[in-house]
């Protein structure tokens, strides 16, 4: 009777685990859908340990209650009930293949180096919000209405803290009285700027160019208009206002009788053209939130950059503490003139505080 019954030691029981796998490998692969037996098998291994761990523990509770041979029979019986239990709740196997084809996605290791998985959900795509861009639009409407004004509707630009939710290209102005007014190439613009570009058109630009040159202008040619950029491409500066589609530079002017003005050839020229680049570009400092031209900096050389920035006051080509930099220098350059009769004098004649940066960088 005592050589019938098993010991029950801790080799006894994982004999019986053992057994309790192998039936279940064997009942799997006999199963409808055998070919699957790689997911049951992850399963089933998953649980073999924990299978192990708890038959230790009641091995060693047995051998304190001196428990009998029923009990171990019902132990044993139960965890290959468990098994089967967990076999059967693993529901339906999908077809041969896809089992493996999962497996792949998802493979068991990460590969060495790989970057930690981020955690949490995964963030919101950058964009405006529908409100946003409604808002946007109704704005555009009250903004432009009136203003003659020829554009297409974008697409909402979010490029960081770049964009607008509600960006138009704007073609030119058509107010039925001149002829039409386009841009070249026409500016990606917020209904900001295209609005002031409107009013600078009508009250300024137009006056300006029948006063000093006899004709309507027909064609405005820009430069650079939305850029996501900081000022001057200058990391360490503020954004550009550029980078809201809050500014155009504008180079160059065609009037009704094919005429080319431009900034970079007449500005410093005597003459009624350089007399209307003067001009509108004193008017545009009336509208627009900053002008710079190229009495702001070489950087400004070849054109007009205007902007809708808002300020207490609009900048125009220099901010207060530069223009009483210049003013300063103003009274104090006859006195260093060098006595040697050289006529290079000893401070720049406009004083001005060199920009950061020169070249071709805009503002
Ligand atoms: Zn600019």
């Amino acid at each position: 009777m005592r050589q019938r019954e098993p010991q029950f030691t801790g080799t006894a029981v994982a004999r019986a685990a053992a057994l309790a796998v192998l039936s279940f490998i064997a009942a799997s692969a006999t199963a409808p859908h055998a070919g699957a037996w790689t997911q049951s098998f992850h399963g089933l291994a998953g649980a073999n340990p924990a299978l192990l761990i708890e038959v230790r523990h009641r091995f060693r509770h047995h051998r304190r209650s001196h428990s009998n041979r029923a009990k171990r029979e019902e132990f044993v019986q139960s965890r290959r009930a468990d098994l089967e239990s967990k076999s059967s709740m693993q529901g339906p196997q999908p077809p041969a293949g896809q089992a493996s084809k999962e497996a792949a996605k998802e493979p068991m290791e990460k590969p060495a180096g790989a970057a930690p998985e981020p955690m949490g959900p995964p963030p919101p795509p950058e964009r405006w919000t529908a409100a946003e861009v409604e808002a946007g639009r109704m704005d555009c409407v009250r903004r432009l209405s009136g203003l003659h004004a020829l554009f297409g509707q974008l697409d909402p630009i979010k490029e960081g803290a770049c964009g607008t939710p509600a960006p138009i290209r704007l073609l030119g102005f058509e107010n039925g009285r001149e002829p039409k007014l386009v841009f070249s190439p026409p500016p990606t613009a917020s209904c900001k700027m295209a609005e002031a570009l409107g009013r600078w058109a009508e009250a300024v630009l137009q006056p300006y160019a029948k006063a000093h040159l006899g004709q309507p202008i027909v064609q405005i040619g820009t430069l650079s208009s939305y850029n996501c950029r900081s000022r001057y491409d200058d990391p360490v500066q503020r954004i550009s206002q550029h980078a809201y589609a809050n500014a155009v530079d504008i180079s160059e002017f065609i009037t009704a009788k094919g005429e080319h003005i431009s900034v970079l050839d007449h500005w410093n020229e005597s003459g009624e053209r350089s007399a209307f680049l003067h001009a509108i570009h004193d008017g545009a400092c009336e509208i627009f939130g900053t002008t710079l031209g190229p009495d702001a900096s070489d950087s400004h050389k070849n054109h007009f950059h205007l902007d809708m920035k808002e300020r207490r006051r609009p900048l125009c080509d220099f901010t207060p503490e530069q223009l009483r930099a210049r003013e300063e220098a103003k009274k104090r350059v006859p006195a260093k003139v060098p006595a040697s009769g050289s006529d290079t004098p000893a401070v720049p004649a406009d004083g001005t505080p060199k920009p950061r940066r020169q070249g071709n960088t805009v503002e």
